[in-house]
């Protein structure tokens, strides 16, 4: 199955996503990663899902990105006696330590540290902004507020303190435990870690994975913002996590800082996705609204590595309907006669390194030469990372030896990727390469390619060498 789309998309799983059998029609829908959502997955459950995506992987012969997304000091009400409450603004409504079911005059709040900390004013929002609080009262053990706006508050919903100072580490005891639950099955791709503030959270993350996850930060929080280039830097991928960065910041800025770090992450070379709210509407209804559309299409434009679903495709009632719609949008907006100016603008120049010379070099003899397409031979990725953002107009082909490989790259714009064996001479690298470009729908017999890899063979970071070759007649062999 080859997709005709650059941009990736990471589909949320959930209630309404969870058996095998709808995973599967996601991911034929167009989802080409899966996020499972640590604030609200067992670990029983996180390993059920695991096997479930690898199944369907099997069966589609795919590698398939997975992110497990730890919940970070996200703050979070209990539970209601019945899922949900209504509210009027004005209305009294008290957070307190009783962990009893919550209903509409109280609720459990299970951070004795937040109890400690707001004070008298500060504002309390709740679910993403959806319900302002203000404190009127405060004892150490229980915060009486009035509703200020909203009319809702239901299970589990967020918690921001926007005036409240807290002294909090990215990694909570939860998340420790969760992360070691993650690397104990050695089988997830990447690891998001919410409310990064500093590049030292993401050094420690590092010391803990050891390579074997991808780290992807969730820049959700002003205190990232103002040492963002560092924690880039230190990160393997990006989230622009604008659900609780519309919260943390004024929502008018998230626009501005999503260009921004869109346009960061694609001169790092490392992948971008732009997250939440894209498909809002889609929770309860079959089409988006066209201000939707309008905001997938911008982050298409900008040259995002990916989108992501969350709610939409977790608890949503057209899981389907909202990936397939992310691929509609993103196909029509790559189509668009405008899209390669726009996306081009952003083209960050090459860094002196043989990988990047060889990147540009290659995409600019594909499209000069109108080759079917890029391929890439990448053991551990960097090579395959460096080729998508060149963002060349011809997909790229990134064959790895490593299927780990192939699945975190799963992530990076415009990459299709195929797990092969490692090349054991030029002919066979040439060979080879032909085969699956024509095995994998990107070429036929008289097509030509360009190949790019490092010789001696099988030598990580050496990209030194660049190919055109013919699919020969019998489509499996390159002259
Ligand atoms: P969340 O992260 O859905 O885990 O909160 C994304 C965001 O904040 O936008
Ligand atoms: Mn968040």
């Amino acid at each position: 199955m080859r997709r005709y789309r650059k941009v990736k998309i990471l589909a949320t799983l959930g209630p309404a996503s969870s058996d095998e059998e709808m995973i599967a029609k996601l991911h034929e829908a167009g989802a080409d990663l899966f996020r499972i959502n640590m604030s609200h997955s067992s670990h029983e459950m996180m390993r059920t899902l695991i096997e479930r995506i690898r199944s369907v992987e099997k069966k589609s012969g795919r590698p398939i990105g997975i992110l497990a997304d730890l919940q970070g000091p996200k703050l979070r009400v209990g539970k209601f006696a019945d899922t949900k409450v209504t509210l009027v603004p004005g209305q009294t409504f008290t957070l307190d330590n009783n962990e009893a079911p919550g209903d509409e005059n109280r609720v459990f709040l299970p951070h004795p540290e937040i109890l400690e900390s707001v004070k008298v004013g500060d504002r309390l929002l709740i679910d993403d902004g959806k319900l302002a609080l203000r404190a009127e009262k405060v004892d150490g053990t229980s915060i009486t507020c009035t509703v200020v706006a909203g009319t809702g508050i239901s299970d589990r919903k967020g918690v921001s303190l926007p005036d409240t100072l807290l002294a909090v580490g990215v990694l909570t005891d939860k998340d420790r435990a969760d992360l070691d639950a993650v690397l104990e099955t050695d089988d997830v791709d990447w690891v998001a870690l919410s409310f990064v503030q500093r590049p030292e959270d993401l050094a420690e993350v590092r010391k803990i994975a050891r390579g074997r996850v991808g780290i992807m930060s969730k820049i959700e929080k002003p205190q990232a913002l103002e040492r963002i280039d560092e924690i880039i830097d230190l990160s393997d991928a990006v989230m622009v996590a604008r659900g609780d960065l519309g919260v943390e910041m004024p929502i008018e800025a998230v626009p501005g800082i999503q260009k921004q770090l869109t346009r960061a992450c694609r001169r790092a070379g490392k992948p971008v996705v732009v997250a939440t709210q894209m498909l809002e509407s889609m929770i309860s209804a079959p089409v988006p609204t066209r201000a939707e559309v309008s905001d997938v299409s911008i982050a298409v434009f900008e040259g995002a590595d990916a989108i992501m679903l969350s709610a939409e495709s977790a608890s949503g009632q057209y899981p389907v309907e909202a990936v397939s719609m992310m691929a509609s949008i993103a196909r029509k907006v790559e189509d668009d006669p405008l899209y390669p100016s726009i996306i081009y603008a952003q083209r960050a120049t090459p860094e002196a390194t043989g990988a990047d010379a060889i990147s540009l070099a290659a995409r600019q003899i594909a499209e000069t030469l109108r080759l079917a397409v890029i391929v890439t031979y990448t053991s551990s990725g960097t090579t395959g990372l460096r080729a998508s953002r060149e963002r060349p107009n011809v997909p790229i082909l990134a064959l790895s030896p490593s299927v780990k490989t192939a699945r975190r790259l799963s992530i990076g714009w415009g990459m299709h990727c195929v797990v092969t064996h490692d090349a054991t001479d030029l002919d066979d690298m040439v060979n080879n390469a032909c085969r699956i470009v024509a095995s994998e729908g990107f070429g036929k017999p008289g097509d030509r390619i360009i190949i790019s890899a490092g010789v001696p063979l099988g030598t990580p970071g050496a990209t030194n060498m660049l190919r055109i070759a013919y699919i020969g007649a019998d489509g499996q062999s390159g002259v």
